[in-house]
Order: C-alpha cells, then structure tokens, then sequence
C-alpha cells in the first residue's frame, strides 16, 4: 500500500489521508481547516481530482469521528463515491447541520465497529476510540498482508479510557502507523482524567448558585462529568436544545431530558424566530422538558456563546445572583471573536469566569502505550503543529510533508 497525506502534517484538523493499494483507493477523514462546533462558517470546496471535482476516481471514503475537523467537508465528496461513517457519528453531525443550516450529505454508508468493510482489495476495520466526540473510531486498513492503523483522534483520559490497551491489543502489531500528535508540542506529559474533571467541578460549583457551561455539546464525557457534579452540588442540570436534542437521541446512560427526571431543557430565545419545520421537529418534542420555575433554585445550565440575550433575560428576572461561567473547551476558541465577545458580556454581568477542561487527545504517556502495543515498523504523525517530537517517542518515525509519498 501506499498512503499520502494530502493535508494534516503540519496542522490540527483537516487531515485528508489517501491510502492506495494496488487496486483501490480510499481516503481517511475529509473535515475543515477550522474546527467549529456551532458558528456558521462559510467552507470553500476543496478541489481534490477525482473526489470533489472531475471523474470519481476513489473507490471509498472513512469518516472517524463527528468532529468538524474530521467530517465537515464530506458533503463536496462526489456522489458515485461512498461515504462511510459510524451510525451515531453519523446522526450527531446530521443533528448539528440542522441547527447551524449547513448542509449534510445524507446518502452515507454506515459502518459498525469490528465489522469489516471489503473495498476492492483493502479491509477496513474500525475499533471504537476514547475521545471528546462519541463513538470515534480507529481504522485499521489491511491488504496484501500489510496492516495500517489510522488512530484519528484519541486519548486514554476519557471514560472510554481503559478499552485503548484491550483495543490495541486485538488489534496487534502493525506496519504503519498513522497517528495524531495534537499534544506534541504542549509540555504536559499526563492530562487529568474525566473524574478529576468531575472533582475540580465540584470545588467550584459548591461556591456558586448558578452555573454557566461552555462546551462542546458532542463532548459527551464533559457533559457526565458537569452532570456528576451538578448532582452532588444539588443543583439542576440544564441543556440547552442542541445539547439536549443530542443527548435524547444517544440516551443510553447519557443525561438526557427524556429518561432523566432531573434534567431539563432550556429553548434558546433565537430558537423562536426558527421556521415552523424546525420547530416542529425540535422544539416540540423536548417542549415538556423544560420548566420556567427551575431557573429559580440552583442550577448549572450548559450555554453556547449565541446565548447572550437569555442570560441577560435570566439576569433581569433575578435567576442570577451568584454565578459563574465555566469554560470547557481548547482555550484557543476563545481568541475566536464569538466566544470574547460572549466572554467579556457575560463578566460585565457580574458573573465570574473559570476554566475547567481538559484535552479530548492522547497524551504523550497515551502515546507511548500506543507505540509500545503496535510496535509500527513506521509512525508517521498528522494532527499535530510539531511531528518532530515523534523522533523522540517512536524509533520509526517518518517524517512527511503534506502529499509526500510512504510505501507500505
Ligand atoms: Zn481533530
Ligand atoms: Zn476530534
């Protein structure tokens, strides 16, 4: 096999990787330069030969994860060319192109993890990933007795945690290994797990009536663990409709609205000015989930920086008197001119700011596991501003340059 990275050797998010074998040709993650979870960004279509523009000359395209970086320009891809994608990865980011009007494509294939999928002479095999976006997969690629494993993004800090090392293990060793290197660069060695998320939650929301959440709502772990601590703070547990419409459609152990009595539903004021086929599918089912009363005992309630002017209603109807916003998310974001804005608004407000977070990729101490387990006879590093630092953790790290060619 031979595999190329059309883009990611020198930046997080956007990594496009072709794999080609001697009779196919699939691409792994096709996503936006910028991750953005709720703006509305104007995308450009990438103008890739024979899979965005021209004859389709790609046999298959695979999809690892809901994040945008990953998954946000597939819907440029050609349409003879199959898109797969896990089911419920697949269903979050429909349910988010609803709510940000962008367009999804809808004619995807779905894939399962651990079921094979056969494209020509290439097997594709996806292992479920610890990682801030549900239901992230790992790829493992064989054909001709050569095996790659596309790692997308991942971490073992999560409350997937624990299933890398058994992951890994199934999965046995490998001659390539495409891995992320979001952390290269970054001087923690070890990032705190989810339940010290949950601990550090606590410390803070104790000291507060009210509490303000800024975070991904795909970032599923972080919702559980604000939920934990908003339970042993007593305190109710909003989410606002995009986060709540996700939450019911995962449900399982997930607060969600509809099989948690405790948690409730706040409707975005921007929300009414929706048309009546929006409203109809989302605002009408979790309608009976939400309680103006709430709002007036103590509560932690998740919001998005497009929320402002219900902050400002809350305020003025005395349902804020001690409260703090937490930010949970990469602190990059909040350079970005929506999150300052909102930031800045919310403190003229009187209501304090914090950072909770920590980061949904593997750390150097993951990383070295991962080595360890697959023992790659080459590592090549994408999703990452310094893969450099590979030559220091792996004794087979290549270096490439975007679209530089490595055989397998
Ligand atoms: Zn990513
Ligand atoms: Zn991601």
């Amino acid at each position: 096999m031979k595999v190329r990275v059309i883009k990611g050797t020198n930046q997080i998010g956007g990594c496009i990787t072709e794999v080609k074998s001697d009779n196919a040709k699939i691409v792994i993650d096709f996503g936006e330069d910028l991750p953005s979870q709720e703006k509305e960004v104007v995308i450009e279509k990438p103008m890739i030969e024979g899979l965005t523009t021209g004859k389709a000359s790609y046999d298959a395209v695979f999809i690892t994860h809901s994040h945008g970086d990953h998954i946000g320009l597939i819907n440029y891809i050609l349409d003879d060319i199959p898109v797969y994608v896990e089911e419920k990865s697949q269903k979050i980011y429909e349910l988010l192109c609803d709510f940000t009007r962008k367009e999804a494509k809808v004619n995807t294939k779905r894939i399962s993890f651990e079921e094979p999928v056969t494209i020509k002479d290439i097997k594709v095999t996806s292992y479920i990933a610890d990682h801030s976006s549900y239901n992230s997969a790992m790829l493992l690629i064989e054909s001709n007795n050569r095996r790659i494993l596309h790692t997308g993004d991942f971490r073992n800090h999560g409350r997937k945690g624990k299933i890398l090392e058994s992951t890994l293990k199934k999965i046995g060793p490998v001659d390539l290994l495409v891995t992320e290197g979001t952390s290269f660069g970054r001087d923690e060695i070890e990032y705190d797990t989810e339940e010290k998320i949950t601990e550090q939650a606590i410390e803070v929301f104790k000291k507060y009536n009210q509490i303000f959440l800024l975070q991904s709502s795909t970032n599923i772990d972080r919702i559980v663990s604000f939920y934990k601590a908003s339970k042993k703070t007593n305190k109710t547990f909003i989410e606002d409709l995009f986060t709540a419409t996700i939450t019911s459609y995962l449900k399982e152990s997930i607060p969600n609205p509809i099989t948690f009595k405790d948690v409730y539903v706040w409707t975005p004021l921007k929300y009414r000015r929706k048309n009546e086929d929006f409203k109809n599918k989302y605002l009408k089912p979790l309608e009976k989930f939400s309680n103006s009363k709430v709002v007036f005992q103590d509560y932690s309630m998740m919001v998005k920086t497009s929320m402002l002017n219900d902050i400002k209603m809350l305020k003025a109807k005395g349902a804020i008197v001690n409260a703090c916003l937490v930010y949970s998310m990469w602190e990059g974001y909040q350079e970005e001119e929506s999150f300052r804005t909102f930031i800045d608004n919310v403190e003229l407000l009187g209501i304090d700011f914090k950072i909770i977070h920590t980061s949904g990729h593997a750390d150097i101490k993951a990383i070295k596991e991962l080595a360890k387990i697959t023992q790659p006879k080459k590592v090549v590093t994408i999703h990452t501003l310094n893969k450099e630092k590979s030559k220091e953790i792996f004794k087979n790290a290549v270096s490439l340059e975007d679209n530089e060619e490595i055989e397998v």
